[in-house]
């Protein structure tokens, strides 16, 4: 069954709004090799690891959502899905005004940024609250990092993205946690 139908329904004791975001979200596979590199990074960098089974790229931050809608960004979702495509993670950098370090492609893959363009112009016709920052992709690997990773060295990881996952993040008695409520594939 499709998890979202039926979830506008607000259940007795369930919050009537919840966070969310559009992301990329990898395989074991690909999380254990990026968080492999985050261990690495962190011995130069310092600062807080993301945990294994959070690590993603976004692809849009919607922020706090009325569980109500949530038909409605499956059907949008639905509409926007393109080509899938290869992401080769190649680097890793750092942002200075956020400290964070983060996994990043050496170049963007045409549906990609495709995907990205269509899926925000989507969303702020239909309304939604949207990112007015250039879209980057990445996968953020370290939080509260002092400084810019050091002698890392990564083989570049070829990540296969097959389809988008719309994802609740939530955080109990201080751990954050990110589940995908639905995901649409990509052609092929
Ligand atoms: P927390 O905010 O609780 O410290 P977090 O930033 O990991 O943790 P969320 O705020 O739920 O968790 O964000 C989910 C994802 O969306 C993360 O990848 C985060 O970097 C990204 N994100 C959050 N806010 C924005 C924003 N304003 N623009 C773009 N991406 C965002
Ligand atoms: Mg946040």
């Amino acid at each position: 069954m499709n998890p979202i139908d039926g979830s506008d329904r607000v259940r007795a004791g369930e919050p009537p709004t919840l966070r969310a975001f559009f992301a990329l979200w990898p395989s074991a596979a690909i999380r254990d090799e990026l968080f492999g590199w985050a261990r690495s990074c962190q011995a130069s960098s310092e600062g807080r690891l993301v945990r294994r089974e959070n690590l993603h790229a976004t692809l849009a931050f919607l922020g706090e959502i009325d569980r109500g809608r949530l038909r409605e960004l499956a059907s949008l979702a639905r509409e926007v899905v393109g080509e899938s495509f290869e992401l080769v993670l190649d680097r890793v950098g750092y942002w200075p005004h956020n400290r964070i370090v983060y996994a990043a492609p050496a170049s963007v893959p045409a549906p990609l940024s495709l995907l990205a363009t269509v899926l925000a112009l989507r969303l702020a016709e239909a309304g939604w609250r949207t990112e007015a920052r250039a879209y980057f992709a990445h996968v953020t690997l370290l939080r509260a990092a002092r400084r810019a990773p050091a002698d890392v060295r990564v083989a570049p990881l070829r990540w296969r993205v097959d389809d988008i996952a719309l994802v609740h993040s939530t955080r109990s008695s201080g751990r954050l946690a990110y589940r995908p409520l639905e995901r649409w594939t990509l052609a092929h």
